[in-house]
Formats: structure tokens, sequence, C-alpha cells
């Protein structure tokens, strides 16, 4: 296991049955709030988003990470915010939960991503469902996608092959 992946391990808090039975809920409040840990996180991130002119972070714990990352690599950050948080015109996706829809979106105004090579910033992947229906709307405004990284990856849930062909690299997985 490499430094960061011990660290992530060590400082994500495990939540059983949590927001519903049968979830096993990483927290990684610990990991955020610890100097070290968020200074290691956000390295190893910017590592795998080298290259990248904008960063995109996934609502909500992909933005604190995504903005660290973006000021490593001196670029800007997107924020792809949940549905009905935007003021209109916004650029939107809509995806599949287990339970019903979820949205996403961006703003149509005021940046322009086309043409702008974006790295996918987030937490956890899951399902994968999330960062596939983000990796959407970005290539919808115009936007190259050109990888993600996550800090942890919960391969029981086969996001890696609901994102692929996108490549995603994970800090660290369970
Ligand atoms: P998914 O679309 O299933 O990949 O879910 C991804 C989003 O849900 C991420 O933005 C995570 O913040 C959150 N998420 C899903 N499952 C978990 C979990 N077990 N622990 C913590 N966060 C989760």
């Amino acid at each position: 296991m490499s430094d960061v992946s011990a660290l992530v391990a060590s400082l994500t808090r495990e939540v059983p049955d949590f927001p519903d039975p049968g979830i096993q809920f990483k927290d990684l409040t610990p990991l955020l709030a610890d100097a070290h840990g968020l200074n290691a996180v956000t390295d190893a991130l910017a590592a795998s988003a080298d290259g990248a002119d904008l960063v995109a972070g996934l609502d909500a714990r992909g933005f604190l990470l995504g903005a660290a990352v973006a000021t490593r690599l001196g670029t800007g950050v997107l924020a792809v915010r949940k549905g009905g948080k935007l003021p209109p015109p916004v650029h939107s996706v809509s995806y599949q939960l287990e339970y019903g829809t979820a949205t996403l979106e961006i703003p149509a105004d005021g940046i322009d991503i086309a043409g702008r090579n974006v790295v996918i910033i987030d937490d956890v992947l899951a399902t994968g469902g999330t960062l596939a229906a983000a990796a959407r709307l970005l290539r919808a405004g115009g936007a190259t996608v050109t990888r993600a990284a996550v800090v942890l990856e919960l391969t029981a849930l086969g996001g890696r092959n609901a994102v692929a062909p996108l490549p995603v690299d994970s800090l660290h997985t369970v």
C-alpha cells in the first residue's frame, strides 16, 4: 500500500447503515481536516490531473478537493452542482439512481468550457453514475474530459466500468 493510500485508510471514518441500511458510508472528514492528509491527497490528485487546464469538482466534497487541486495546477475550478442550485441558464444532465433520478448542472453563461481539457475530481467512486453523468455534461459543453481522479474507490460497485473508457485514478481502493 502506498503512503497516501495508507493515510486515506487511516483517516476515513466508517459509518455503517448511512444514509440507508446496508450502506457503508465512507466519511472523509477526518482526512480533509488533517493538514498532512489534505496536502498529501491534494498532491496525489494533482499529479493525476497534470496537464488539465480546468478542474471540475463534483458536489459537494469534490468542491473542496477540486479547488485544492486547481491551486496546485494553477488552473481554475468548475463546480458541477446538483440540480436546482444554479441560476439560469444552465446545462443539465439527468441520470438514473437506484430509486429515481438525479440532475447535475453547470452554468451555460459566463464560462465557456469548449475546447478545455478537464479533469474531474471527486471524493468517492461508488457506482460511477455521478461521474459518468458529469463527464457527459462537460462533453456536452464542448470540453474534452481527459480523466478523473478520486480519493476512494469502492471496487465492488463497478464504478470504473460505468465510466469506461474514461480513465480513473483512485488513491485508495476497498
Ligand atoms: P456514485 O454515483 O454511486 O458513484 O456515487 C458517487 C457519489 O456519492 C460521490 O460523490 C460520493 O460522495 C457519494 N457516495 C456514494 N457512495 C458512498 C459511500 N459509500 N460513502 C461515501 N460517499 C458515497
